[in-house]
């Protein structure tokens, strides 16, 4: 393997939060950037033979929070694999018949061994095979936050995880991933879904971990998918019971951490200036939109309102309030625009602007606010690039953050150069999947454009926040743009939100999941993994989802009508319309599938239990189609009785079902609120009703 620095492009070498190289714009997952000796098969070290342990688990004597749960979830998978109950024991106290030793963390032995790891990177970490001995030694954070993180709005963790804590998204957990990277490549362990049906681990007698020397960093500084965890709704019987609640938070948690979602860099932003009018409006109209009108800010009071960004005293405020934050400073200037169009008229903004491009709104729903808007990307890049070049007096190494989104979606055309410190998260407020070729094409035109202006990217998109509970599979399509983002500057990702639908759209979240992890990897091979988790039915899997991604990506137009016809939004308010887009008729092919994957598993309690979690979504999706039809908002002849028996239904299935996680049912109760007529009725805790 070639050094760090021979397969990082210098454009994209930079330097993080911690001062070290963490990303790098090569082509490959996590990366393996070994300065390691090369290993030789000799150093296979025997971990288990004929179902018996042959190896311990080391900790140094006083491990911190990510090696001790680290420990656990190795014996953990290794049982699950073989049958052996390895030990976990300190370093002072490895027993005369240990066998080998597996030395999670930052040891004595892995030091003596001369393992370079006290100045890894954030999540970064070691796998070195030695003569009875494999090390996994990582960058663990021990109790202290990143800097930037401090103050922010945590949208990445369940409620209640402090830093340090293994299942927090903002502690670095070198170790533990390198526990699950070594679970991966030498036991074949894959996590499909939350708990422990989803968690595939193939059954052997003997575990080896083979002869390996590599130092792995992950390939994007930041894996985020929102967790979805906060969805709320005034019908709590639609939802999960508060102690399923909980359970399923858990669940998810562990299964984000194994598929190694966090963050390496705390990166902060969120709509910027939300407050700002309260704040300075009085003093300085001059930093707010000017309307056609001749006003500065709000176009009513309350009302949402964006910035006028070529006002030097604009930026200069930006900048002063980033100096003004104690040591150590953030290294990222949060200046995302408001949740607004990019609004104001002034004579400098506009003369900012670059022309609009040809295909401004080729593919604009003439339905979208940003239909016949002005086109003002170029004001915003001017905007970063001038509060960046202001910050860097102060700190050469400072970046600035903004969205391409709204009326400056679409990449500058003024010849604007950015770069590197600049970082833009693709925020697209339209395009959703499935695309027509040529929308497809476009959406990935833009991301190519925003990657010639030289600035860093991250994917900001609310695509997964789609489709309800259907089986609405666009795992193809999503798989192109990521890996087309993946080859084209992607340094990160945030993905909002995660809306839980395992079961009924297990191939777009298995991809999702897996791709931020092996960007490189072929779709198909990987959702042949996850097929191969349903044994010999997975052939008949494989033709499961392939029937509902032929069915989504076919049916397009059917959806466009569909939600217009019934007022519905995407995502949303999906269940105004679920009904329409997914009749009665387009089921019982589906579960004819289903049937012969179920004969297929027969047999196979594995895969028998599995095909039934496939079985249980559909069935679900299916009672929540038919309530939709009887209780749509989007049918003025709805009503709270006409669909009182479906309704009945479909809560006694999922209060039968909850704990399978075939759904978050809390985003499912979430949509349904906004969508169906409801009486106040299902008012009442899911304990008591129906
Ligand atoms: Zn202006």
């Amino acid at each position: 393997m070639p050094g760090i620095s021979a397969v990082c492009p210098s454009v994209r070498r930079f330097v993080e939060t911690f001062g070290r190289l963490v990303a790098c714009g090569s082509l490959v997952g996590w990366l393996a950037a070994s300065r390691l000796p090369a290993a030789d098969a000799s150093t296979e070290v025997a971990i288990v033979r004929g179902g018996r342990p042959a190896a311990v688990i080391v900790t140094a004597d006083r491990p911190n929070a990510v090696c001790t749960y680290a420990a656990t979830e190795l014996a953990y998978h290794v049982r699950k694999a073989s049958g052996a109950q390895l030990r976990i024991v300190t370093e002072s106290t490895i027993p005369s018949d240990a066998g080998s030793r597996i030395y999670l963390g930052a040891t004595r032995a892995a030091h003596a061994t001369g393992l370079a790891f006290e100045h890894l990177a954030p999540e970064t970490f070691i796998l070195k095979s030695a003569p009875g001995a494999l090390y996994i030694v990582g960058a663990d954070t021990d109790g202290s936050a990143p800097a930037d993180t401090a103050g922010s709005e945590d949208l990445y963790n369940a409620p209640g995880k402090s830093i340090g804590d293994p299942l927090n998204m903002n502690t670095s957990a070198g170790t533990l991933f390198g526990v699950y990277e070594w679970l991966e490549r030498d036991l074949g362990v894959r996590w499909l879904w939350p708990g422990e049906l989803g968690t595939l681990v193939p059954k052997r007698t003997d575990v080896t971990a083979h002869a390996v020397a590599a130092t792995i960093a992950p390939r994007f500084f930041q894996r985020a998918v929102r967790p979805g965890l906060s969805f709320t709704f005034d019908h709590a019987a639609l939802g999960f019971t508060p102690q399923a609640a909980a359970a399923y938070a858990h669940d998810q948690t562990v299964f984000l951490r194994r598929n190694r979602m966090g963050r390496g860099v705390a990166m902060t932003y969120h709509h910027a200036f939300v407050d700002w009018w309260e704040k300075y409006g009085p003093e300085h109209p001059d930093w707010f939109q000017l309307l056609p009108d001749g006003k500065r800010g709000p176009a009513k009071p309350g009302g949402r309102f964006s910035m006028s960004v070529s006002n030097p005293g604009l930026q200069q405020q930006v900048v002063a309030l980033w100096k003004a934050q104690p040591a150590p400073r953030p290294h990222y200037i949060n200046a995302v625009e408001n949740d607004i169009l990019g609004l104001c008229t002034c004579p400098d903004c506009l003369a900012w602007d670059g022309p609009e491009p040809a295909d401004y709104s080729t593919f604009t729903p003439p339905t979208s606010k940003m239909f016949g808007s002005r086109f003002v990307t170029d004001r915003y890049a001017k905007f970063w690039l001038a509060i960046q070049q202001l910050a860097a007096k102060d700190d050469p190494e400072v970046n600035v953050v903004g969205y391409a989104y709204e009326n400056y979606f679409q990449p500058p055309t003024s010849g604007v150069k950015l770069n590197p410190h600049i970082v833009v998260g693709f925020c697209p407020s339209s395009y959703w999947y499935p695309r027509p070729p040529d929308e497809h094409a476009w959406v990935k035109q833009q991301w190519t454009g925003w990657s010639e202006t030289g600035a860093r990217l991250f994917s900001r998109t609310n695509y997964f926040l789609d489709g309800y509970c259907m089986p609405f599979i666009f795992a193809h399509q999503f798989a192109d743009d990521f890996q087309h983002e993946a080859r084209h500057g992607m340094v990160a990702t945030d993905f909002d939100s995660l809306t839980g639908q395992w079961s009924t759209q297990g191939p777009n979240l298995y991809l999702l999941m897996q791709l931020q992890t092996r960007p490189d990897a072929d779709p198909d091979a990987l959702l042949a993994e996850y097929y191969s988790a349903f044994g010999g039915a997975a052939a008949a899997v494989k033709a499961y989802f392939d029937y509902w991604e032929n069915y989504t990506m076919t049916h397009r137009p059917l959806l466009v009508k569909s939600f217009a016809d019934l007022g519905a939004s995407r995502w949303r308010t999906f269940a105004r319309a679920a009904q329409a887009v997914f009749p009665p008729s387009c089921f019982p092919p589906a579960e004819a599938i289903l049937a012969t994957a179920r004969m297929a598993a027969a047999g196979d309690r594995e895969a028998a239990e599995r095909v039934a979690f496939l079985a249980d979504g559909l069935a679900h999706a299916q009672l929540c189609a038919r309530a939709a039809a009887l209780l749509t908002l989007g049918d003025p002849q709805s009503t709270p009785a006409r669909g009182k028996q479906a309704l009945d239904e479909l809560l006694a299935f999922r209060r039968a079902h909850e704990r399978e996680w075939i759904g978050n049912f809390n985003h499912d109760a979430w949509v349904e609120d906004l969508s169906w007529k409801l009486s106040a009725e299902t008012k009442q805790q899911p304990e008591l009703y129906p």
